[in-house]
């Protein structure tokens, strides 16, 4: 529970935050249709004032003004009144003007290399390479990566490397340089196994080990193993059509679940 200015009554409640509004949207579901401990309406209605009131020390009796008193209805408090900004998206405070800073999440992406961002087992068309670094014998990267990785580290994404692969660590910095692009860890298979917690040594990858938020990979046993482990994958097919947007889209779609993202 936590006080906050509400819009609708202009005065400052006590608002239900989120596992508080999931025991009363819970209380709700507990429909007459449920089998066990089903309730009809005005029961749950009541059910749920009492938590309310209990929890607060408010004597509320409009069930209706509890269903807005959720924290997560509305954004953080505007940095220059303190009054929350109306919603979570709300690009100014009602209440002074103030333009509000919407704050993205800056995450650490993981990219598996062989059929991910290198043709290994399949023919899938690659980057131009200059002549030196055809002349180098450089590696071809799956054409849209430079565009893909660039335009997630201009949104301010973290991006790294993790191969099951044996590629020493210099050369493939090297192989990506001569693409332009920079990234902040490189993780090979030495790496990982130096590195990778010893009841983690059964999964194949375990990007929570280097700090990664999210890592995209073709493996789909790898998202089974993230189940398992709680890592979050990304498994990009490697026919898959417009391959760098349904990266971003999934991005996107994963994002909303990290704590920072979700109100501010
Ligand atoms: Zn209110
Ligand atoms: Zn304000």
């Amino acid at each position: 529970m936590k006080m906050m200015w509400c819009w609708r009554c202009k005065m400052e409640v006590p608002m239900l935050e989120d596992e508080e509004e999931q025991h009363v949207r819970e209380i709700m579901d507990r429909g007459p249709e449920q089998e066990a401990g089903g309730l009809m309406l005005h029961e749950r209605l009541k059910l749920i004032l009492n938590y309310y009131n209990i929890l607060t020390g408010w004597e509320e009796t409009n069930f209706n003004a509890v269903m807005h008193h959720m924290v997560g209805l509305y954004g953080p408090p505007c940095e220059q009144c303190g009054k929350p900004y109306r919603t979570t998206k709300a690009t100014f405070c009602a209440a002074c003007g103030n333009k509000r800073i919407l704050k993205k999440p800056s995450l650490r992406i993981s990219f598996d290399l062989d059929d991910t961002l290198i043709a290994y087992s399949f023919p899938f068309a690659t980057e131009p390479r200059q002549w030196w670094q055809k002349l180098l014998g450089q590696e071809r990267l799956r054409a849209g990566t430079v565009a893909l990785i660039k335009s997630l580290q201009a949104e301010g994404h973290s991006i790294s490397i993790y191969t099951s692969s044996l590629r020493p660590v210099r050369r493939i910095r090297m192989l990506l340089r001569s693409y332009d692009i920079r990234v902040e860890q490189v993780i090979n298979r030495q790496i990982h196994l130096k590195t990778v917690p010893v009841n983690k040594q059964q999964c194949s990858k375990y990007p929570p080990a280097f700090g990664i938020d999210i890592h995209v990979d073709d493996s789909t046993g790898l998202a089974i193993e993230g189940n398992q482990h709680k890592f979050k994958t990304i498994i990009v097919a490697m026919d898959q059509e417009d391959w760098t947007k349904y990266i971003w889209n999934e991005i996107e779609k994963q994002a909303k679940h990290f704590p920072n993202f979700k109100r501010w």
